[in-house]
């Protein structure tokens, strides 16, 4: 409430302030001796305070790690996440444990063990039901993210009511021209996410950018001329030659 109180004396009124937060944590998801976490219920009584602080609308996600399998759901690449978790290796608490578990193939049954055990069933709109229940409790509109790129789904979430809008990130990697897409006409794209999460796993080290060969028919030149291609147009200005203006 304090850091709201003081974002918003910052910004003043007219400036949009939205809060991103768990509907649930999950947080013993994968390992079950862990705490739970906030539930849905907790979530209500925070949003409910953060509409009286004067917040102008929440963005709903869920699950309380990096990785988590709630968050963003899907799949989990071991072998893309091995080649780029070692530049997280000096931050973190439980980084260094999960990066040995990568590393040793003895482990990583383990690892597929106890995330699997609760992997949910479905990706796209996984966390539509969450917010429904923190919306019908709140004024101010509700966001929710988790998966979404099919436009019948997104239709029908908004207007049934789960949420005002939806946040979309992955889909809008693999397919930049994703609301083109839908404005043509098409429910989804020719070449939707498969959600395996391998731009999530890049991301810390390499570009971002999609890394799954299947979308590129296994064409790999293919698929990094793509990722690339946010570098061209350079961002930059080219450096003046010496002696040049
Ligand atoms: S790598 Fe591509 S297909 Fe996989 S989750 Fe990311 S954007 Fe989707």
């Amino acid at each position: 409430m304090e850091a709201v109180a003081e974002i918003r004396k910052q910004v003043g009124d007219d400036f949009h302030v939205q809060v991103k937060i768990n509907g649930n944590d999950y947080g013993n998801a994968v390992f079950p001796w862990e705490g739970k976490g906030n539930t849905v219920e907790d979530t209500i009584q925070i949003c409910r305070w953060l509409e009286e602080a004067g917040v102008d609308a929440v963005h709903i996600s869920g699950g309380s790690s990096f990785p988590h399998p709630f968050n963003p759901p899907g799949g989990f690449p071991i072998d893309w996440a091995l080649r780029t978790f070692d530049v997280m290796l000096s931050s973190g608490i439980y980084t260094f444990r999960r990066y040995l578990i990568f590393r040793y193939r003895l482990l990583r049954p383990i690892f597929n063990y106890f995330w699997n055990r609760k992997k949910p069933d479905i990706v796209e709109g996984i966390n539509a039901d969450t917010a429904r229940q923190i919306k019908s409790h709140l004024k101010i509109p509700v966001l929710v993210t988790g998966g979404f790129q099919t436009a019948s789904i997104i239709r029908r979430y908004i207007g049934e009511g789960y949420c005002d809008a939806v946040s979309i990130a992955r889909a809008l990697v693999a397919n930049n021209d994703l609301v083109k897409i839908f404005a043509s006409g098409k429910d989804i794209p020719d070449r939707p996410c498969t959600h395996c999460n391998k731009c999530l796993v890049n991301a810390i080290k390499n570009p971002l950018g999609c890394y799954e060969l299947s979308r590129f028919d296994g064409d790999y030149d293919r698929m990094i001329e793509e990722v690339m291609s946010v570098f061209h147009p350079s961002p930059f200005d080219p450096v003046p030659a010496e002696g040049g203006d």
